[in-house]
């Protein structure tokens, strides 16, 4: 069985971020570290190739091929090879953008499965993976808290707000995985040292047929400007002079809560 996971390589949220000035863009110029919310996916693709005994794991990601730290970690899990889209037209790409690019580099894989996070951690929109799904005419399931796989059918237990869904589709298909599917595990020195010669695939948009479709040129959206968020007004302090409860009722009733 063959699986592509999305990666995604994000700026590293221990450090400072910031905007780029003229594009509001986030400024990815400093380290890139493989988004922890995409461990997840890799874990999962790594058990499930695990247990069907045949085929082998493909991370695929769209950004800078300047520092591939975050794709190599995907690797040293245990991922067999890696294709990385970077290119400089790439900028001012929007989500559907990201998921035509993301898609085009799928199909070259031919997966039986795509597995991704539900979100990222830095632009957290949680609509590229579907998008990806109906530009490669997948059938797609969300918020899986696990997934199983039995000959030609998957079967995802699909967390919902009142406990979860048992959902069951045909391969090939998409997957989003929550947190907590599966344990992701720590790379070992031997997978680390593998990693480095693992097959690292870069293409450009040319090389996917997608000139002119994506990035700024082929981007839907555009940001028009960014304002800092209003700071909190502090609350209203209630001192219970005997009737606490009352006053708690009385909020609770203006809230229509109650
Ligand atoms: C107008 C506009 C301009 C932008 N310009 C740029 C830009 O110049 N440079 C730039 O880097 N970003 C840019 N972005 C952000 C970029 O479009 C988003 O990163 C992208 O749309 C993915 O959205 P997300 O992070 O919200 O993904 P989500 O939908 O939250 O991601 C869910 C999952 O999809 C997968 N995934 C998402 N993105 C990728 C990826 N790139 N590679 C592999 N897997 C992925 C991962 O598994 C991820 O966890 C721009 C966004 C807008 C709206």
């Amino acid at each position: 069985m063959n699986i592509v996971v999305c990666v995604k390589q994000i700026p590293d949220p221990a450090a400072p971020q910031s905007l780029e000035s003229s594009t509001h863009n986030l400024n990815r110029s400093g380290k890139l570290i493989l988004d922890e919310a995409d461990t997840y996916g890799v874990e999962m693709a790594l058990q499930l190739v695990d247990k069907a005994g045949t085929g082998e794991v493909t991370v695929v990601s769209m950004g800078s091929s300047s520092d591939l730290a975050g794709v190599r970690n995907a690797l040293a899990m245990g991922a067999a090879k890696a294709i990385i889209v970077s290119d400089d037209s790439l900028r001012g790409s929007d989500a559907l953008s990201t998921a035509k690019v993301l898609a085009a580099a799928i199909r070259r894989v031919n997966p039986d499965l795509v597995l991704a996070a539900t979100e990222s951690s830095d632009g957290y929109t949680g609509t590229t993976p579907v998008q990806i799904a109906e530009l490669l005419g997948l059938p797609s399931i969300t918020f899986a808290k696990s997934v199983n796989v039995d000959g030609s059918l998957v079967t995802v237990n699909r967390q919902t707000e009142a406990g979860y869904d048992e959902v069951t589709s045909p391969l090939p298909a998409l997957v989003t995985v929550t947190a907590g599917v599966v344990e992701p595990r720590y790379a070992s020195f031997k997978g680390i040292m593998a990693a480095k010669s693992k097959p690292v695939e870069i293409l450009t948009v040319a090389d996917l047929g997608l000139d002119g479709q994506v990035g700024a040129s082929g981007a839907g959206q555009s940001i028009v400007a960014v304002e800092a968020a209003e700071a909190r007004e502090s609350g209203e302090v209630v001192v219970d002079d005997g009737d606490g409860a009352d006053k708690i009722v009385a909020f609770l009733d203006s809230i229509k809560v109650l």
